[in-house]
């Protein structure tokens, strides 16, 4: 860009002009294009880092978190009323490289490198290029890093934050990856991938027992909730799956911890020996599988679950305020979810006929007993009439199932294109009519999500900004200056 000056000027002074022009052009682009980073390398750094993730949650679902919280419990949602209310909140876009609804191995790429990615690549530019995870960075800063999630381990969004792959469904290297990097704390499912095909629930082709390979590098194991209470680390591997970790709607307290003591655990091991404070990211996948299922009670709980492990960020996050960064945020909104209005029936559109969703309605979704996946194992395949009205009068009272429903189940026959999961959706259907909760999609939505931070360098995630901002922004807190 060239500047214009008045032609009285005499030559060498238009000169110098030129060049304080430049100048002041080229810091103002810098200003303007980095502005972001340079405000997050003058922010307060945190020592640090606890991401408070849900999968598949946006503002929808932190609502409903809330309402239901209040309305059925009488309690307060730690999200909302404390994180997002008292902290700083923000929007961000989710889109990946290739489409408009991202998956979250692109989100959690976005999130975790800065980069956008397409659909299923994890942490890996579709030039094949390996993108820095934040993880990584961490651990180049002399920070502990600890990762944990109700999905398996080396599901999507934990490996995203930490590892690379072509595919998020190359399991095994993922797991590979993470005997690499060794991270201090991996907590969740997916057992599977670490024991070859001849040991029980094994999956892995290569004969190689990982448990045994975390537990020659000094890793403690523990496959309970007994034994993740007992852990004192310094580092630790909790299976508790041999898949995903079950929703809390059906959780064996004893089989498998909450997030909350999986998050209890990570910190006390985490903040152990860390001169150089931690980073820790505490995933609850549950929210988006019960999303994929329509499954609203079985996400009222599971929200609840990860608001009792954001509570017990928030205690640790207080003892001292100035050292620990806490944010809470979703990598997409699944399920289209709403609540909204039902008809009572189809014999009249009139609004006398039309109830708004409310506290009755909540209070019948409360008294559902189990989550829609395990209702469909339930009903097992051989679906019969009797079994699916046993099934609705034992584990959803108060609920009728439409002709039309019935149907869809017992012919197995999807509703709509974009609803997968026949059974789960038509029993959701049938819990949306009488609730006034609906669902627009058993996949993700475009909806932007929430991110709301408490502590140190918290100010930098306020306003609208996109998913790679996120990942910005964070490298830079924790990056040495
Ligand atoms: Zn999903």
């Amino acid at each position: 860009m060239t500047m214009r000056c008045p032609k009285r000027v005499p030559d060498s002074f238009r000169k110098l002009l030129r060049r304080a022009g430049c100048i002041v052009l080229f810091a103002a682009a810098l200003l303007g294009v980095g502005a972001a980073i340079a405000a997050a390398q003058q922010a307060e750094r945190p020592r640090n880092v606890i991401i408070m993730f849900g999968d598949g949650a946006a503002a929808a679902q932190w609502e409903l978190g809330r309402s239901s919280s209040r309305l059925l419990r009488g309690e307060p949602f730690a999200v909302t009323d404390i994180v997002f209310r008292q902290g700083t909140v923000g929007l961000l876009t989710t889109h990946p490289l290739d489409a408009l609804v991202t998956d979250s191995a692109a989100a959690g790429s976005a999130m975790s490198t800065g980069f956008k990615v397409n659909n299923g690549a994890i942490s890996t530019s579709p030039d094949g290029r390996p993108l820095r995870t934040l993880m990584e960075a961490a651990k180049a800063s002399g920070k502990r890093i600890g990762l944990v999630t109700t999905a398996t381990v080396y599901d999507a969004t934990p490996a995203a934050f930490s590892v690379q792959a072509k595919s998020r469904r190359d399991y095994q290297t993922i797991v590979d990856r993470y005997l690499a990097l060794e991270p201090d704390v991996l907590l969740g499912g997916g057992a599977d991938y670490f024991l070859p095909t001849g040991k029980r629930g094994g999956r892995r082709r290569d004969g190689k027992d990982m448990i045994a390979a975390f537990a020659a590098k000094e890793y403690e194991l523990a496959r309970d909730t007994r034994a993740l209470k007992a852990a004192r680390g310094p580092r630790l591997l909790g299976l508790f799956a041999v898949e995903d970790m079950d929703f809390e709607i059906d959780r064996a307290p004893d089989r498998q911890p909450s997030t909350a003591e999986m998050a209890e655990a990570a910190l006390r091991v985490l903040s152990q020996n860390s001169p150089n404070g931690f980073v820790l990211l505490v995933e609850n996948e549950n929210l988006d599988s019960a999303g994929h299922r329509n499954d609203l009670a079985a996400l009222i709980r599971d929200l609840w679950a990860f608001d009792r492990a954001v509570q017990v960020a928030l205690e640790f996050q207080r003892r001292a305020p100035g050292e620990t960064l806490v944010i809470v945020t979703g990598d997409h909104e699944t399920g289209g979810l709403s609540a909204t209005y039902a008809l009572r029936d189809l014999k009249s559109a009139s609004w006398e006929n039309i109830f708004y969703a409310g506290r009755e309605q909540l209070a019948m979704v409360g008294r559902i007993t189990i989550s829609l996946d395990a209702a469909a194992v339930k009903l097992g395949s051989t679906l019969s009439a009797e079994a699916l009205d046993r099934l609705l009068a034992q584990h959803f009272p108060g609920f009728r199932l439409d002709p039309d429903l019935r149907e869809a189940i017992l012919r197995q026959q999807p509703l709509e294109r974009n609803f997968a999961y026949v059974t789960q959706s038509a029993l959701a259907r049938m819990v949306s009519r009488q609730t006034g909760f609906y669902w627009g999609t058993s996949g993700h939505t475009a909806a932007p999500v929430l991110v709301g931070a408490i502590g140190p360098g918290a100010e930098l995630f306020r306003g609208y900004q996109d998913n790679t901002d996120f990942g910005k922004i964070l490298h830079r807190l924790i990056e040495p200056r």
